[in-house]
């Protein structure tokens, strides 16, 4: 058995996050940045106009960037590098798609805060045993190699007793991916229907918060948002696995207090 000391020698590879903290965690870049949200530059104009989601805003009030449309291309950073740059660290998830949108704000702390209490009084009866019911409303299959990436032994979702299931009736959380086509618009609310309440929503990526760079077209998918609501929303193209269990934390109130009141 070969693997035996193999396994002993790589020593315990699991992620300690978020009992502790973890390098990997806090330094990952998942998310642009706007580093001057008040100078409408030229370099920052060209860079909104050469953005293939139409990202970035940049008017007399300054510049914005809506991480819910941001495919992480980077196109930006190499045109306008005094404007923007890659965030560090894997806490991007919100819980309101106005809070996704950096430089501007769009969503004050009082109402995110409210937002945070809805949110755990409804949580309040999930314990420690919480179930994921996935659903792909049609995405290119990125988001989900990063979501099956939570069972491997890095993530090892199930420690905090976390676990998917096929079943939604089973289910106390739906995890949706996908730019939300028609075809999957009632599949998706039939889901929906059938977990008991109460029914968390997590939205994972750029396709899920808009559409992302495939967003409309035939498959007429803008995004979930307009199909059923959602608590929390992870950006990303894809949301990498730390994102995603960010927002689940988050949507189960089980974030670090002190990562909580860190806004950007
Ligand atoms: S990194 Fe995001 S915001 Fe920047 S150009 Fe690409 S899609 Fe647009």
């Amino acid at each position: 058995m070969p693997w035996v000391p193999h396994g002993i020698s790589n020593g315990k590879l699991t992620t300690p996050w978020p009992k502790r903290a973890d390098d990997y965690f806090d330094t990952f870049p998942s998310a642009v940045e706007v580093v001057a949200p008040d100078k409408a530059t030229d370099n920052a104009r060209e860079a909104a106009g050469a953005c293939p989601t139409n990202a970035i805003r940049v008017d007399a009030e300054g510049v914005s960037l809506d991480r819910g449309r941001c495919i992480l291309c980077r196109r930006c950073l190499s045109i306008a590098p005094g404007s923007f740059a890659m965030a560090a660290g894997s806490a991007v998830g919100e819980l309101s798609r106005n809070a996704l949108v950096a430089g501007r704000l769009y969503e004050d702390d009082e109402t995110l805060r409210a937002l945070r209490r809805r949110l755990m009084e409804r949580v309040r009866r999930l314990r420690r045993s919480v179930h994921i019911r996935h659903v792909d409303t049609g995405s290119d299959g990125s988001d989900e190699w990063e979501v099956q990436a939570l069972l491997n032994p890095v993530y090892d979702i199930h420690r905090l007793g976390i676990f998917f299931t096929a079943s939604p009736r089973h289910a106390d959380i739906l995890l949706v991916t996908g730019v939300g086509t028609d075809g999957m618009r009632e599949p998706l609310a039939r889901t929906r229907e059938a977990m008991p309440d109460p029914v968390i929503v997590v939205a994972v990526g750029a396709d899920a918060a808009s559409g992302g760079i495939v967003g409309g077209g035939y498959t007429n998918g803008l995004g979930v948002g307009a199909l059923l609501d959602v608590d929390v929303w992870v950006p990303g193209a894809p949301a990498t696995p730390f994102s995603i269990l960010h927002g689940i934390l988050l949507a189960l109130d089980r974030v670090p207090a002190h990562m909580q009141e860190e806004r950007r």
